[in-house]
């Protein structure tokens, strides 16, 4: 399994899209891996995990070719993972020859797609998943937990187990609720992708901090769904966090995390 971080930002990106904070301007001067664009993720070449308005600069950035994306994954309906209107252009006469696309993710990402997306009718592409029940894509399991974001919608973390190797894509959450603990008791993941939006100050009710992911990865090892050989990774940056990319990699390094930036690519 090859997984492609397009983007390790929050919602505002770093540098913010208005913002002239001293972090901001750190990060323009910087450039480098402290410059993070929208949260999405891509797993192989056909396997994407939301559809962030960045997307289609981070595929030119990184060489991808989108029209070989075959299913899209979508964590929740906040605009920093989820730009509809895009879907827009994968139709005739914007798109010629892509391969047959599917959108996977809540009622609310159905529903703005029905509603907002005209020229996507086809039902059969458009798939409602639910919490804690698993679906076959192609060969590849994947489970949505339920996450701890936007409680006037939901959010969903997934499973997705591929070719023998298991991740945890915990985009966005704070630390996770109980049932979904409950729900991922018998995976042994090799890797883990964590929010870590508030960078190494404390947590909120729907974002993760440094502590978070520290407490997180001690209760897998404990539950058994990591070992020492499970990669961790803290991901989904705001600009608020005020730390560079050295600096992280600095506090998490001796913690066994490595800090995502945009195009990192991770081999298991
Ligand atoms: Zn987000
Ligand atoms: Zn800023
Ligand atoms: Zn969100």
């Amino acid at each position: 399994m090859r997984i492609r971080i397009m983007g390790s930002g929050a919602a505002e990106g770093w540098p913010a899209v208005f913002c002239r904070c001293a972090s901001c301007r750190r990060a323009r001067e910087l450039g480098g891996k402290n410059v993070r664009s929208r949260s999405g993720a891509l797993i192989d070449d056909d396997l994407k995990i939301d559809l962030p308005p960045d997307t289609y600069m981070q595929a030119l950035r990184d060489g991808l070719e989108l029209g070989r994306v075959r299913h899209i994954l979508i964590t929740h309906t906040h605009h920093d993972h989820f730009f509809p209107g895009e879907l827009s252009m994968y139709v005739k006469p914007f798109a010629h020859d892509p391969e047959e696309l599917h959108v996977w993710g809540d009622q609310w990402v159905v529903e703005a797609i029905r509603n907002r997306v005209g020229s996507w009718n086809a039902e059969e592409r458009l798939h409602e998943l639910k919490a804690f029940e698993p679906v076959e894509i192609e060969g590849t399991r994947v489970l949505p937990l339920k996450a701890a974001h936007f409680p006037e919608r939901g959010c969903f973390n997934y499973v997705i187990e591929r070719g023998g190797k298991t991740l945890l894509y915990g985009m966005d959450s704070a630390w996770f609720p109980e049932e979904s603990w409950e729900a991922q008791r018998s995976f042994r993941f090799d890797v883990v992708i964590l929010d870590c939006t508030h960078g190494l100050r404390p947590e909120s009710s729907v974002h993760g901090g440094a502590e978070t992911l520290l407490r997180t990865k001690a209760r897998m090892l404990e539950e058994g769904t990591a070992t020492e050989q499970t990669l961790f990774v803290a991901n989904h940056f705001s600009h608020n966090a005020r730390v560079t990319h050295e600096e992280l990699v600095e506090f998490f390094g001796p913690h066994g995390f490595e800090v995502a930036y945009d195009g990192m690519v991770i081999e298991v």
